[in-house]
């Protein structure tokens, strides 16, 4: 069974979103293996966002996500890492696809509401930055 990482962002948090965005991943299939809240360190994002360090958005990018309390969440099922990015909808808010996570609770491209890792390498990755071995 495959296994992808989410995020739950500080805009999502703050707009009381935990339950419904669970809920939206649980009815599309997948399981929910753990997760924990936090507010994330620089460190743990400078890991997580590597390719994105030398982009002009990553400063704001990283004050955006330390701007209050996470979600982060394990979660496992069939095709995990392409279904997640699917029920998540594009970046840009604007641009997702209608009944999508982002385009239902994005606010702009930065506060987008979640994370999903992108690839099946990405999901490796990022499952060990967040929840190790
Ligand atoms: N981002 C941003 N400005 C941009 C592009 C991206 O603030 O111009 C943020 C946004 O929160 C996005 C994250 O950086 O979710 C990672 O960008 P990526 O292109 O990897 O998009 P994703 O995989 O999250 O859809």
């Amino acid at each position: 069974m495959e296994k992808t990482l989410i995020l739950i962002k500080p805009d999502a948090v703050e707009k009381k979103l935990i339950g419904t965005i669970i809920k939206m991943y649980e009815e599309n299939g997948l399981t929910i293996e753990d997760m924990y809240m936090c507010v994330p360190t620089e460190e743990i994002l400078a890991k997580h966002y590597a390719e994105h360090i030398e982009r002009d958005f990553y400063k704001g990018l990283v004050e955006f996500m330390m701007s209050g309390k996470i979600v982060a969440v394990l979660a496992s099922g069939e095709n995990a890492v392409s279904l997640v990015r699917k029920i998540n909808g594009a970046t840009n808010p604007k641009k997702a696809d209608p009944c999508t996570i982002r385009y239902l609770y994005g606010s702009g491209v930065q506060m987008n509401a979640v994370h999903g890792s992108a690839v099946i390498e990405d999901a490796i990755r990022e499952i060990e930055i967040w929840f190790g071995n």
